[in-house]
Protein backbone atom coordinates (compact mmCIF):
# COMPACT_ATOMS: atom_id res chain seq x y z
CA UNK A 1 0.00 0.00 0.00
CA UNK A 2 2.91 2.39 0.86
CA UNK A 3 4.13 1.12 -2.33
CA UNK A 4 1.31 2.21 -4.27
CA UNK A 5 1.06 5.74 -2.79
CA UNK A 6 4.07 6.78 -2.40
CA UNK A 7 7.25 6.81 -5.40
CA UNK A 8 9.18 3.67 -4.75
CA UNK A 9 12.19 3.60 -7.14
CA UNK A 10 14.62 6.13 -8.79
CA UNK A 11 12.80 5.14 -12.03
CA UNK A 12 9.17 6.40 -10.73
CA UNK A 13 10.23 9.64 -9.48
CA UNK A 14 11.52 10.06 -12.60
CA UNK A 15 8.40 9.65 -14.63
CA UNK A 16 6.96 11.19 -11.82
CA UNK A 17 8.70 14.21 -12.28
CA UNK A 18 7.99 14.34 -16.02
CA UNK A 19 4.35 13.77 -15.54
CA UNK A 20 4.23 17.18 -13.45
CA UNK A 21 2.21 20.21 -14.09
CA UNK A 22 4.83 22.87 -14.26
CA UNK A 23 2.17 26.22 -14.08
CA UNK A 24 -1.03 27.01 -12.02
CA UNK A 25 -2.86 27.02 -14.95
CA UNK A 26 -2.01 22.74 -15.74
CA UNK A 27 -2.71 22.15 -12.20
CA UNK A 28 -6.00 19.70 -12.15
CA UNK A 29 -8.77 19.96 -9.48
CA UNK A 30 -7.87 21.73 -5.53
CA UNK A 31 -9.75 24.71 -6.93
CA UNK A 32 -10.11 26.56 -3.31
CA UNK A 33 -6.36 26.23 -2.63
CA UNK A 34 -6.00 27.29 -6.22
CA UNK A 35 -7.84 30.24 -6.09
CA UNK A 36 -6.26 31.39 -2.98
CA UNK A 37 -2.75 30.79 -4.24
CA UNK A 38 -3.65 32.69 -7.62
CA UNK A 39 -3.85 35.69 -5.33
CA UNK A 40 -1.57 35.86 -2.96
CA UNK A 41 1.27 35.09 -5.54
CA UNK A 42 0.09 37.79 -7.79
CA UNK A 43 0.06 40.02 -4.79
CA UNK A 44 3.47 39.14 -3.95
CA UNK A 45 4.79 39.32 -7.45
CA UNK A 46 3.44 42.66 -7.81
CA UNK A 47 5.11 44.14 -4.54
CA UNK A 48 8.44 41.92 -5.17
CA UNK A 49 7.91 40.31 -1.60
CA UNK A 50 8.37 36.99 -0.78
CA UNK A 51 5.11 35.15 -0.60
CA UNK A 52 3.48 34.48 2.93
CA UNK A 53 4.65 30.66 4.46
CA UNK A 54 2.68 27.97 2.81
CA UNK A 55 1.37 25.21 4.51
CA UNK A 56 0.03 22.08 2.69
CA UNK A 57 -1.56 19.36 3.83
CA UNK A 58 -3.54 15.52 2.80
CA UNK A 59 -2.88 12.81 1.87
CA UNK A 60 -0.17 11.36 -0.10
CA UNK A 61 -0.42 11.45 -3.73
CA UNK A 62 -2.66 14.31 -3.75
CA UNK A 63 -0.28 17.35 -5.33
CA UNK A 64 1.43 18.72 -2.93
CA UNK A 65 5.13 18.46 -4.13
CA UNK A 66 3.62 19.22 -7.29
CA UNK A 67 1.91 22.32 -6.35
CA UNK A 68 5.67 23.69 -4.18
CA UNK A 69 7.00 23.58 -7.16
CA UNK A 70 4.20 25.31 -9.03
CA UNK A 71 4.67 28.18 -6.47
CA UNK A 72 7.88 28.86 -7.11
CA UNK A 73 8.00 28.44 -10.43
CA UNK A 74 4.72 31.37 -10.68
CA UNK A 75 7.09 33.09 -8.31
CA UNK A 76 10.09 33.22 -10.83
CA UNK A 77 11.90 32.05 -7.59
CA UNK A 78 14.23 29.08 -6.93
CA UNK A 79 12.91 25.87 -5.16
CA UNK A 80 15.32 24.09 -2.30
CA UNK A 81 13.96 20.83 -1.15
CA UNK A 82 14.10 18.77 1.95
CA UNK A 83 11.94 16.89 4.50
CA UNK A 84 11.54 16.83 8.14
CA UNK A 85 13.50 13.61 8.68
CA UNK A 86 16.35 14.86 6.81
CA UNK A 87 17.36 17.79 8.72
CA UNK A 88 18.84 15.58 11.52
CA UNK A 89 20.78 18.72 13.02
CA UNK A 90 20.52 22.74 13.30
CA UNK A 91 23.44 23.27 11.01
CA UNK A 92 21.83 21.15 8.50
CA UNK A 93 18.96 23.40 8.27
CA UNK A 94 21.03 26.66 9.21
CA UNK A 95 23.06 25.55 5.86
CA UNK A 96 19.66 25.52 3.61
CA UNK A 97 18.41 28.65 5.05
CA UNK A 98 21.45 31.05 4.81
CA UNK A 99 22.05 29.58 1.43
CA UNK A 100 18.94 30.58 0.17
CA UNK A 101 18.74 33.81 -2.29
CA UNK A 102 15.79 36.68 -2.12
CA UNK A 103 12.20 35.29 -2.06
CA UNK A 104 13.23 31.81 -2.75
CA UNK A 105 10.79 28.72 -1.88
CA UNK A 106 12.18 26.61 0.78
CA UNK A 107 9.96 23.34 0.88
CA UNK A 108 9.84 21.18 3.35
CA UNK A 109 8.13 17.51 3.04
CA UNK A 110 6.86 15.86 6.45
CA UNK A 111 7.41 19.32 8.38
CA UNK A 112 5.65 17.37 11.28
CA UNK A 113 8.72 15.49 11.45
CA UNK A 114 11.06 18.10 12.28
CA UNK A 115 12.92 17.39 15.67
CA UNK A 116 11.98 19.77 18.52
CA UNK A 117 16.11 21.48 17.93
CA UNK A 118 15.67 21.72 14.57
CA UNK A 119 12.36 23.80 15.14
CA UNK A 120 13.30 26.12 17.19
CA UNK A 121 16.06 27.35 14.63
CA UNK A 122 13.25 27.77 12.08
CA UNK A 123 10.99 30.16 14.48
CA UNK A 124 13.28 33.05 14.12
CA UNK A 125 13.65 32.49 10.59
CA UNK A 126 10.37 32.66 9.76
CA UNK A 127 9.17 35.28 11.19
CA UNK A 128 12.21 37.69 11.14
CA UNK A 129 14.71 35.81 8.70
CA UNK A 130 17.32 35.62 11.24
CA UNK A 131 18.85 33.13 12.79
CA UNK A 132 20.56 32.25 15.86
CA UNK A 133 23.92 30.21 15.43
CA UNK A 134 26.19 28.74 17.97
CA UNK A 135 30.02 29.68 16.88
CA UNK A 136 33.17 27.85 18.73
CA UNK A 137 32.54 25.23 21.58
CA UNK A 138 32.73 24.92 25.26
CA UNK A 139 33.56 28.45 27.26
CA UNK A 140 34.35 30.41 23.81
CA UNK A 141 31.08 29.17 22.56
CA UNK A 142 28.74 31.87 22.01
CA UNK A 143 25.73 32.57 19.71
CA UNK A 144 25.55 35.29 16.73
CA UNK A 145 22.46 36.45 15.05
CA UNK A 146 22.37 36.15 11.39
CA UNK A 147 20.49 38.02 8.77
CA UNK A 148 18.65 35.83 6.27
CA UNK A 149 16.81 36.61 2.84
CA UNK A 150 13.34 37.04 2.49
CA UNK A 151 11.88 33.64 1.98
CA UNK A 152 9.01 31.68 1.91
CA UNK A 153 8.41 28.23 3.76
CA UNK A 154 6.27 25.25 1.68
CA UNK A 155 5.39 23.26 4.23
CA UNK A 156 3.66 19.63 3.62
CA UNK A 157 2.52 17.14 5.98
CA UNK A 158 -0.50 14.44 5.94
CA UNK A 159 -1.82 15.81 8.62
CA UNK A 160 -2.12 19.27 10.39
CA UNK A 161 -2.93 17.72 13.40
CA UNK A 162 0.65 16.69 14.08
CA UNK A 163 2.13 20.00 13.97
CA UNK A 164 3.63 21.79 16.99
CA UNK A 165 0.81 24.86 17.59
CA UNK A 166 3.71 27.73 17.50
CA UNK A 167 4.74 26.06 13.71
CA UNK A 168 1.29 25.73 12.80
CA UNK A 169 0.56 29.59 13.60
CA UNK A 170 3.82 31.03 11.50
CA UNK A 171 1.61 30.01 7.90
CA UNK A 172 0.03 32.65 6.64
CA UNK A 173 -1.49 30.66 4.45
CA UNK A 174 -2.88 27.23 4.51
CA UNK A 175 -4.51 24.67 2.31
CA UNK A 176 -5.94 21.62 2.96
CA UNK A 177 -5.77 19.28 -0.39
CA UNK A 178 -9.49 17.31 -1.43
CA UNK A 179 -9.37 13.99 -2.96
CA UNK A 180 -10.28 14.63 -6.45
CA UNK A 181 -13.41 13.51 -8.64
CA UNK A 182 -13.04 11.27 -11.24
CA UNK A 183 -13.86 13.81 -13.42
CA UNK A 184 -10.80 15.70 -12.54
CA UNK A 185 -8.52 12.61 -12.51
CA UNK A 186 -9.86 11.36 -16.24
CA UNK A 187 -8.39 14.92 -16.99
CA UNK A 188 -4.98 14.09 -15.67
CA UNK A 189 -4.96 10.31 -16.59
CA UNK A 190 -5.89 11.69 -20.42
CA UNK A 191 -2.93 14.42 -20.68
CA UNK A 192 -0.47 12.16 -18.81
CA UNK A 193 -1.38 9.33 -21.31
CA UNK A 194 -0.52 11.91 -24.32
CA UNK A 195 3.12 12.56 -22.41
CA UNK A 196 3.80 9.27 -22.26
CA UNK A 197 2.60 8.30 -26.47
CA UNK A 198 -0.21 5.92 -25.23
CA UNK A 199 -3.60 5.93 -27.20
CA UNK A 200 -6.55 6.19 -24.55
CA UNK A 201 -10.39 6.66 -25.02
CA UNK A 202 -12.14 8.68 -22.48
CA UNK A 203 -14.13 5.59 -21.55
CA UNK A 204 -10.90 4.13 -20.70
CA UNK A 205 -9.67 7.36 -19.18
CA UNK A 206 -12.28 7.51 -16.75
CA UNK A 207 -12.20 3.81 -15.44
CA UNK A 208 -8.92 4.07 -14.76
CA UNK A 209 -9.70 7.66 -12.86
CA UNK A 210 -12.70 5.82 -10.81
CA UNK A 211 -10.40 3.68 -9.76
CA UNK A 212 -7.37 5.55 -8.18
CA UNK A 213 -8.60 6.11 -5.05
CA UNK A 214 -9.19 10.36 -5.25
CA UNK A 215 -5.50 10.51 -6.09
CA UNK A 216 -3.20 11.90 -9.35
CA UNK A 217 -0.28 9.74 -7.76
CA UNK A 218 -2.30 6.68 -8.45
CA UNK A 219 -4.17 7.27 -11.62
CA UNK A 220 -0.65 7.80 -13.15
CA UNK A 221 0.86 4.49 -11.42
CA UNK A 222 -2.66 2.41 -12.90
CA UNK A 223 -2.20 4.41 -16.24
CA UNK A 224 1.06 2.58 -16.71
CA UNK A 225 0.45 -0.87 -15.97
CA UNK A 226 -3.09 -0.51 -17.66
CA UNK A 227 -0.61 0.83 -20.48
CA UNK A 228 1.53 -2.27 -20.29
CA UNK A 229 -1.42 -4.56 -20.73
CA UNK A 230 -2.96 -3.22 -23.59
CA UNK A 231 -0.11 -3.02 -25.50
CA UNK A 232 0.72 -6.83 -24.55
CA UNK A 233 -3.06 -8.08 -24.22
CA UNK A 234 -4.28 -5.54 -27.07
CA UNK A 235 -3.33 -2.97 -30.02
CA UNK A 236 -2.03 -0.69 -27.49
CA UNK A 237 -5.44 1.46 -27.12
CA UNK A 238 -6.43 2.08 -23.35
CA UNK A 239 -10.11 1.30 -24.00
CA UNK A 240 -12.61 0.64 -21.36
CA UNK A 241 -12.66 -3.06 -21.60
CA UNK A 242 -8.76 -3.30 -21.52
CA UNK A 243 -8.75 -0.79 -18.07
CA UNK A 244 -10.98 -3.40 -16.48
CA UNK A 245 -9.01 -6.59 -17.58
CA UNK A 246 -5.69 -4.61 -16.53
CA UNK A 247 -7.20 -3.46 -12.76
CA UNK A 248 -9.09 -6.58 -12.27
CA UNK A 249 -5.45 -8.48 -12.60
CA UNK A 250 -3.95 -6.35 -9.98
CA UNK A 251 -6.66 -6.73 -7.35
CA UNK A 252 -7.92 -3.39 -7.76
CA UNK A 253 -11.70 -3.60 -7.11
CA UNK A 254 -14.84 -1.73 -9.17
CA UNK A 255 -14.16 0.82 -6.51
CA UNK A 256 -11.01 1.33 -6.45
CA UNK A 257 -9.98 -0.54 -3.24
CA UNK A 258 -6.95 -2.20 -3.06
CA UNK A 259 -6.13 -5.70 -1.06
CA UNK A 260 -4.89 -3.47 2.12
CA UNK A 261 -8.16 -1.77 2.06
CA UNK A 262 -10.40 -4.71 1.86
CA UNK A 263 -8.11 -6.41 4.18
CA UNK A 264 -8.87 -3.73 6.58
CA UNK A 265 -12.46 -3.39 6.40
CA UNK A 266 -12.82 -7.49 6.63
CA UNK A 267 -10.35 -7.08 9.71
CA UNK A 268 -12.82 -4.62 11.22
CA UNK A 269 -15.70 -7.08 10.17
CA UNK A 270 -14.71 -10.47 11.06
CA UNK A 271 -11.98 -10.02 14.22
CA UNK A 272 -13.82 -7.03 15.78
CA UNK A 273 -17.66 -7.51 14.91
CA UNK A 274 -17.86 -4.72 12.92
CA UNK A 275 -16.53 -1.92 15.22
CA UNK A 276 -15.58 -0.01 17.10
CA UNK A 277 -11.67 -0.99 17.35
CA UNK A 278 -8.95 1.09 18.32
CA UNK A 279 -5.87 1.60 16.24
CA UNK A 280 -3.61 -0.46 17.94
CA UNK A 281 -5.81 -3.28 17.52
CA UNK A 282 -6.61 -3.22 14.14
CA UNK A 283 -2.99 -2.25 13.26
CA UNK A 284 -2.21 -5.33 14.83
CA UNK A 285 -4.66 -7.34 13.07
CA UNK A 286 -3.84 -6.45 9.57
CA UNK A 287 0.49 -6.21 10.08
CA UNK A 288 -0.06 -2.59 8.84
CA UNK A 289 1.85 0.43 10.70
CA UNK A 290 -0.48 2.59 12.23
CA UNK A 291 0.53 5.74 10.35
CA UNK A 292 0.48 3.97 7.10
CA UNK A 293 -3.17 3.29 8.27
CA UNK A 294 -4.33 6.46 9.47
CA UNK A 295 -2.27 8.83 6.85
CA UNK A 296 -3.04 6.44 3.60
CA UNK A 297 -5.42 3.58 4.17
CA UNK A 298 -7.88 5.40 6.33
CA UNK A 299 -8.84 8.50 4.95
CA UNK A 300 -10.48 7.72 1.22
CA UNK A 301 -12.35 4.98 3.20
CA UNK A 302 -13.78 7.25 5.53
CA UNK A 303 -14.26 10.12 2.85
CA UNK A 304 -16.20 7.37 0.87
CA UNK A 305 -17.84 6.17 3.49
CA UNK A 306 -17.29 2.67 4.40
CA UNK A 307 -15.20 3.57 7.76
CA UNK A 308 -16.07 5.94 10.17
CA UNK A 309 -13.77 7.01 13.48
CA UNK A 310 -15.51 7.54 16.37
CA UNK A 311 -13.94 8.19 19.99
CA UNK A 312 -14.05 4.45 20.80
CA UNK A 313 -12.15 3.69 17.79
CA UNK A 314 -12.96 2.49 13.95
CA UNK A 315 -16.29 1.15 12.40
CA UNK A 316 -17.30 -0.55 9.37
CA UNK A 317 -20.20 0.88 7.64
CA UNK A 318 -23.40 -0.66 5.65
CA UNK A 319 -21.85 0.24 2.38
CA UNK A 320 -18.67 -1.71 3.79
CA UNK A 321 -20.56 -5.08 4.51
CA UNK A 322 -22.52 -4.54 1.37
CA UNK A 323 -19.45 -3.93 -0.56
CA UNK A 324 -17.60 -7.02 0.77
CA UNK A 325 -20.23 -8.98 0.21
CA UNK A 326 -21.40 -9.70 4.46
CA UNK A 327 -24.53 -9.99 5.68
CA UNK A 328 -24.53 -6.66 8.21
CA UNK A 329 -25.31 -8.15 11.50
CA UNK A 330 -28.75 -8.27 12.62
CA UNK A 331 -30.06 -8.91 8.19
CA UNK A 332 -29.23 -12.28 7.47
CA UNK A 333 -30.89 -11.37 4.17
CA UNK A 334 -28.82 -8.61 2.86
P1 LIG B 1 2.34 14.61 -2.73
O1 LIG B 1 3.52 15.52 -2.61
O2 LIG B 1 1.08 15.21 -2.18
O3 LIG B 1 2.59 13.23 -2.20
P2 LIG B 1 2.87 14.83 -5.58
O4 LIG B 1 2.89 16.31 -5.73
O5 LIG B 1 4.19 14.14 -5.58
O6 LIG B 1 2.03 14.41 -4.30
O7 LIG B 1 1.95 14.26 -6.76
C1 LIG B 1 2.06 12.93 -7.23
C2 LIG B 1 1.88 12.89 -8.74
O8 LIG B 1 0.54 13.22 -9.07
C3 LIG B 1 2.77 13.88 -9.48
O9 LIG B 1 3.66 13.19 -10.29
C4 LIG B 1 1.86 14.67 -10.39
O10 LIG B 1 2.16 14.38 -11.73
C5 LIG B 1 0.48 14.17 -10.13
N1 LIG B 1 -0.41 15.27 -9.71
C6 LIG B 1 -0.67 15.63 -8.43
N2 LIG B 1 -1.56 16.64 -8.39
C7 LIG B 1 -1.87 16.94 -9.67
C8 LIG B 1 -2.77 17.88 -10.27
N3 LIG B 1 -3.52 18.71 -9.53
N4 LIG B 1 -2.85 17.91 -11.62
C9 LIG B 1 -2.12 17.04 -12.36
N5 LIG B 1 -1.27 16.12 -11.85
C10 LIG B 1 -1.14 16.05 -10.52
Amino acid sequence: RVVAATASSPNEEAIERALRPKGLDEYVGQTKAREQLEIFIGAAKKRGEALDHVLLFGPPGLGKTTLSHIIAHELGVNLRQTSGPVLEKPKDLAALLTNLERNDVLFIDEIHRLSPVVEEILYPALEDYQIDIMIGEGPAARSIKLDLQPFTLVGATTRAGMLTNPLRDRFGIVARLEFYTADELARIVTRSAGLLGAPIDPAGALEIARRSRGTPRIANRLLRRVRDYAEVKGDGRITKAMADQALAMLDVDPLGFDVMDRKLLEAVIHKFDGGPVGLDNLAAAIGEERDTIEDVIEPYLIQQGYLQRTPRGRVATLAAYRHLGIAPPGRADA
